[in-house]
Order: C-alpha cells, then sequence, then structure tokens
C-alpha cells in the first residue's frame, strides 16, 4: 500500500514563474537550468528559511530535487565543476554561518514518498520524508516502533545519519537498510552494521554518502487507537518538557554520560543567559532559542561560551551535538 508519492519530474524550488524559467539559464540571472532535467539551480538562496533555527546566510547554488535522477543530475553537476557540495534535510540540526555556503546545496525535502508493506512489516521511506509525519502515518494504521519519534521534526535522510532518538530509542534500533548515493551517482544498499552506529552518529556524518531512501521494520496489528494514544502521550511529553515556541535545533550537545548535557549547563548556572537574539532555554538549558533576530554567530558564541563555562566547573568538554557548517569567527568578543 502506497501512501504517499510525489515523485514527479519537476524539481522547482521556489514560485519562480514559467516564463522566467523558460528564459533564465544563466549566472547572472540568478537560476539555472540543471542539465537533462527541468530542476532549476538558484544563486544566493537564503539558508535561513530552510533551518529550524531559521538563521544562516545564503547558498552559493541551490537546488531541491523531487527524484532520484534529478538528484544524480544534481551531484554531476557539482562534480564537473568542482563545486562542494552540502545536504540539507529539514535543516533541524543545523547551524549555518551568517556568511553562508559555498557550493552547491541539496535539499532532500521534495523527496517523498512511503510504503508500508503489511506482508513484511516495514516501511520505506524517501529521505526527504517528514519524521513527524511518518509517525502519525504509521501510528493510524497501527504500526508500532515510531511512536518516540513524533517530536523530532527532521527527514528520514537526516534521521539515518544522525541516528536520531529519543525516549530510549533510536533509528538504529530498527533500520533494515539505507539507499545511498555515491559520488559517482551509483546506488548502494547499506546494513546498519555497516553504518557503524552509535549514540548519535553513524559513518555517514562526514562522509560523502547521500541517504536516498530508508526502510524501518516496524510492528503492524495493533490498535490504531492505542498506538496514536502513544504518539499523542510522546508529543505531549515533549510540548511540556521543551521549548517548542522559539526557533532550535533541539538539544545542542551530546549528553557526555552517565552525566546529561542539560543537567550540567542548568547547574552551571546558565539557564537564561542570551547572547544576541540567542538563549539558553528557560524550560530545558540543553536547547538554545532563538528569542527573535538571533545571527548564526550569537548561537556560535553561546556554544563556545557554555563549553567554555562547564568545562571550568566540570572539567568536562560538552560536544556539539549540532552541525555547524561555513564559517564561524574564531573568537567570541
Ligand atoms: C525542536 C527540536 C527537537 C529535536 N529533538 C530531537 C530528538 O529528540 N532526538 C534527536 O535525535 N534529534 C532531535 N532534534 C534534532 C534533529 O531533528 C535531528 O538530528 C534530525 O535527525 C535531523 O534531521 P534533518 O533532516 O533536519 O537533518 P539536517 O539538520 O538537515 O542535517 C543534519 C546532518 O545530516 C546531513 N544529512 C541530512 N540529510 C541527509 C541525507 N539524506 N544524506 C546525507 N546526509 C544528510 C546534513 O548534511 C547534516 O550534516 C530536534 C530538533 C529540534 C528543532
Amino acid at each position: 500500500m502506497t501512501i504517499s508519492q510525489a515523485a514527479t519530474k519537476a524539481c522547482t524550488i521556489s514560485a519562480l514563474n514559467t516564463k522566467k524559467q523558460e528564459t533564465t539559464n544563466s549566472i547572472e540571472s540568478g537560476t539555472i537550468l540543471l542539465p537533462g532535467t527541468d530542476c532549476i539551480i538558484k544563486s544566493q538562496a537564503s539558508l535561513s528559511a530552510f533551518t529550524s533555527y531559521r538563521v544562516g546566510g545564503a547558498a552559493q547554488w541551490y537546488v531541491a530535487p523531487r527524484n532520484l535522477e534529478a538528484m544524480q543530475a544534481s551531484i554531476k553537476y557539482a562534480k564537473e565543476r568542482d563545486l562542494p557540495v552540502t545536504i540539507l534535510g529539514a535543516g533541524s540540526n543545523l547551524l549555518v554561518s551568517d556568511r553562508g555556503l559555498p557550493g552547491l546545496i541539496i535539499a532532500t525535502r521534495h523527496l517523498r514518498y512511503s510504503y508500508f508493506d503489511p506482508q513484511t512489516g516495514q516501511l520505506t521511506v524517501a529521505a526527504g520524508e517528514s519524521i513527524p509525519s511518518i509517525a502519525w502515518s504509521a501510528a493510524e494504521l497501527g504500526w508500532q516502533g515510531l511512536e518516540w519519534a513524533v517530536g523530532i521534526p527532521g527527514t528520514a535522510g537526516g534521521a539515518v545519519v544522525m541516528n536520531a532518538g529519543a525516549h530510549n530509542s533510536c533509528i538504529a534500533d530498527m533500520l533494515v537498510s539505507a539507499q545511498v548515493l555515491l559520488s559517482d551517482g551509483t546506488l548502494k544498499t547499506l546494513t546498519p552494521e555497516q553504518l557503524g552506529y552509535s549514540y548519535r552518529t553513524s559513518l555517514l556524518q562526514g562522509s560523502d554518502y547521500i541517504v536516498t531512501q530508508a526502510t524501518l521494520q516496524l510492528k503492524p496489528g495493533a490498535d490504531p487507537a492505542q498506538v496514536v494514544a502513544l504518539t499523542k502521550q510522546h508529543k505531549k511529553h515533549r510540548l511540556t518538557t521543551q521549548p517548542y515556541n522559539f526557533p532550535s535545533c533541539g538539544s545542542v550537545f551530546r549528553n557526555p554520560k552517565p552525566y546529561a548535557a542539560g543537567w550540567l549547563i542548568e547547574q552551571t548556572g546558565l539557564k537564561g543567559y542570551q547572547i544576541g537574539g540567542a538563549q539558553v532555554a528557560q524550560l530545558h538549558a540543553n536547547f538554545i532559542v532563538n528569542r527573535g533576530g538571533a545571527k548564526a554567530s550569537d548561537i556560535f558564541c553561546l556554544i563556545r561560551h557554555i563549553q567554555h563555562q562547564v568545562q571550568e566547573r566540570w572539567s568536562i568538554l560538552l560536544e556539539p551535538e549540532v552541525k555547524m557548517i561555513g564559517e564561524f569567527q574564531a573568537a567570541c568578543g
């Protein structure tokens, strides 16, 4: 049973008018037609709208393919021009520099389809599918296994890369396989063992593999009302314990076990501490929220300040979970 499919040839990224698309194919105009597709590559596209912090400069080039062929064409385009490639999921674990990013930024947000196979209990999803939306779909079908994921506002691809997790579950626990696109344009299927999973990390981090699809093992056959109720309970718990009312990237630091990063930050007296528009959240000290008008540099400097203060007090260096990409200043004032 296919519950959603959005595999068209188009990959337009914004409401550019058709005439402009037909007549522009030059660097000067700000848009380029990706060869062999009807995808528009846009120059100097602001990335702040595509990150959950709502900060960050512009992408030198930006494209959002809607299917695998367009994704392959995007990679080829970058390779032929020696452009560095950055993959953008929902941008919910990213701090993009105010100076923007060089090269081609490839967004997966339009790579979307999902397929629940009742024979195997497996859910196959495209990289750009939203984790909360597949969690709700699974719950409504009475398929157990993704209730924990409802509060994670990322894509399936981002979750596979980050080994996203909550409530003592994580993607590695249920991943059957991930399909990845290599830089030569070929596809490979990898098992969780090959991805070297551990807490919030995988071998995909720092590699140039692009996750295009993931297959997850779920448990069909439960009462949908019960699965929906548990999913709602997890969502409610998140909303009451974490600051979802301001832009953030979720937890900023990995927990240095046996400690919780939030507890260390709170005990260091940093709750509410603010640099520019960036603040250590009152509700959960491992969140930095954008209280309005924050720059990426405010968040970056707050991260450095927290690290410094926690290290002074506890001799523990907190390791960021958030991916900071682009150039940041070496020193904060
Ligand atoms: C309010 C809030 C709550 C959160 N709660 C949690 C939580 O409970 N647990 C948790 O684990 N995380 C949480 N997060 C963090 C975040 O949602 C997860 O890390 C998520 O998995 C990131 O997915 P994404 O699609 O947004 O990835 P992005 O932020 O876009 O990217 C993250 C990294 O993955 C890479 N990447 C993304 N997609 C692909 C792909 N298809 N192929 C190759 N590389 C790719 C990017 O290049 C980047 O390095 C939270 C975030 C917010 C804002």
